[in-house]
């Protein structure tokens, strides 16, 4: 993977100059309007993983709009989000802000830019490794393989064995009959640097 080197984002005293390059690249890659925005805040004020972002959604897109990548790329915000699509149900030019934070996340991945979440990237990565193995996420496996790489064993272990006695754990993946379809999906987005 090629590194690249981030640009250092201007001080509190420097001018802000707007990079269309950034932004054109985010609206590519996103396919998301971010010119469109005109900072009305709806995103913002739906927004259910507000509380915990460093970087608020409609802060996000005005950052993206000033090509301020470094910011972006090292915040919170990025990892944070939920991807639940509020944002893009409150607002009237229909941005969908989920969609930039996997582009920026990408991006973050790309330059190797350390995650502000370290353990949000892992999940991730247990997550898709469950579905790609399995055709569809096996929990029990996901979570030890979580575990295991996070060292957080005994953190959630008391809801673990809960559920575990529910049955809602199963302790081995239930097949699904297009695990190739999946595998190919897999394969292709590999083939294309995803
Ligand atoms: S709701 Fe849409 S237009 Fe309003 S600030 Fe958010 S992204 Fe911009
Ligand atoms: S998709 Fe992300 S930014 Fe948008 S409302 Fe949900 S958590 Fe917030």
């Amino acid at each position: 993977m090629e590194h690249q080197e981030v640009h250092g984002a201007p001080d509190a005293s420097s001018k802000v100059l707007p990079s269309f390059t950034f932004l054109r690249e985010v609206e590519e890659r996103s396919g998301q309007p971010v010119s469109r925005c005109y900072q009305c805040t709806k995103c913002t004020g739906g927004c259910p993983m507000n509380f915990a972002m460093d970087i608020q959604p409609s802060q996000i897109v005005r950052f993206i709009q000033l090509g301020l990548k470094e910011p972006l790329l090292k915040s919170r915000s990025i990892w944070i989000c939920a991807c639940c699509k509020t944002c893009k149900s409150r607002c009237p030019n229909g941005i969908d802000i989920g969609r930039l934070n996997d582009t920026l996340k990408e991006m973050a991945v790309e330059m190797e830019v350390p995650a502000a979440e370290k353990n949000v990237p892992i999940f991730h990565q247990v997550f898709l490794g469950s579905v790609e193995k399995n055709g569809r996420v096996h929990e029990l496996g996901m979570m030890l393989g979580y575990k295991m790489k996070t060292g957080t064993y005994m953190q959630d272990a008391p809801l673990g064995l809960a559920m575990f006695r529910k049955g809602i754990l199963k302790v081995m993946p239930e097949g699904i009959h297009q695990k190739r379809e999946i595998q190919r999906i897999f394969q292709k987005a590999k083939e294309n640097g995803r």
